[in-house]
């Protein structure tokens, strides 16, 4: 049985719920508990502050857990970053007052900077060579400048929004970050076992999100420019059609390039352009 700790509310709760689910895996979710089990795989979900997973995964407590790059990198702690899983995504970055004129990091040299990642913070300032006064705050840390308790800040950052509405300007980042799968350094071959196959459910989940099925009729004649267009994965499957003179292709392509391609398609003659969701992509 594994042991995967997840946020038990909060921004990364309800994703890494949706991946679980995504990757075959029910877990009884009525009525949270501190833990539950899932009914098909054997693993059981502890849910934890975000804070804590570091910690709870480094000592062995859980086996593996989804958290922030960010939360793992300031714990410092030792874990395994198993995998990457692509939501969740932020940056964590230097802020100051928008009329400040900033000149690079040395900007910071005695000034006060507060942040809820102190340790992210002077690791960077340690390699940049910089002495500031960094202040450890909880919560809200875009206000402090405004009221007088720092010079800047350094903070998560995704859209930028809560910085302009504060009256600061992103003036330097620091790392990105995104949902990760950590596991407990040294896990054995049974409990590794069952991470691998997790992991490469997990791959198949990530890999097909962002991605539709396209079918789509072409004359003959045309197949090779079609298939110019529209490369896919691999090779693009392509099957005669019961009309004498056309094909079907079939290929997975980026959703975000859909509508490019079926109007190229439709340039060069194709008919009956099909686009279906792609619910996995196991490889
Ligand atoms: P907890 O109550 O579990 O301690 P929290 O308040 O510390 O939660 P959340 O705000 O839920 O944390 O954020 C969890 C993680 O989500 C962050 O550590 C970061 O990795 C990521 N994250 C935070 N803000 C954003 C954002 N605006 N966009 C995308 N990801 C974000
Ligand atoms: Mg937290």
């Amino acid at each position: 049985m594994l042991r995967i700790a997840l946020q038990s509310k909060g921004r990364l709760n309800e994703k890494s719920l949706e991946l679980l689910r995504e990757a075959g895996i029910s877990i009884d979710d009525n009525n949270r508990r501190l833990l539950s089990k899932s009914s098909n795989f054997p693993v059981e979900v502890l849910y934890l502050r975000d804070d804590d997973i570091p910690q709870t995964v480094s000592c062995g407590i859980a086996d593996i857990g989804i958290v922030g790059l960010n939360e793992v990198m300031e714990r410092g702690l030792e874990v395994d970053i198993l995998q990457h899983l692509g939501f969740g995504k932020c940056r964590l970055s230097l802020a100051i007052p928008k009329n400040a004129v900033y000149s690079g990091p040395e900007y910071f040299e005695g000034r006060k900077i507060a942040t809820s990642y102190p340790a992210i913070l002077r690791n960077y300032f340690r390699e940049k060579n910089v002495n500031c006064e960094i202040r450890e705050i909880a919560g809200s840390v875009e206000i402090s400048p405004a009221i007088g308790l720092a010079d800047g800040i350094f903070d998560i950052v995704s859209s930028g929004g809560t910085l302009i509405q504060n009256g600061l300007a992103e003036v330097e980042k620091v790392m990105d970050s995104d949902a990760v799968l950590i596991g407990t350094p040294g896990l054995g071959e049974e409990k590794m076992d069952l991470v691998g196959k997790l992991m490469s459910r997990f791959t198949s989940v990530l890999r097909s999100r962002g991605k539709k099925y396209m079918l789509v009729n072409v004359p003959n004649d045309r197949i090779e420019e079609a298939l110019a267009i529209i490369p896919s994965m691999k090779s693009p499957t392509l099957l005669p059609l019961a009309d004498k003179g056309w094909s079907a292709i079939h290929a997975v392509v980026d959703e975000s390039e859909v509508w490019d391609k079926a109007d190229k398609l439709k340039k060069i003659g194709a008919e009956d352009i099909l686009i279906l969701s792609m619910e996995k992509l196991i490889v």
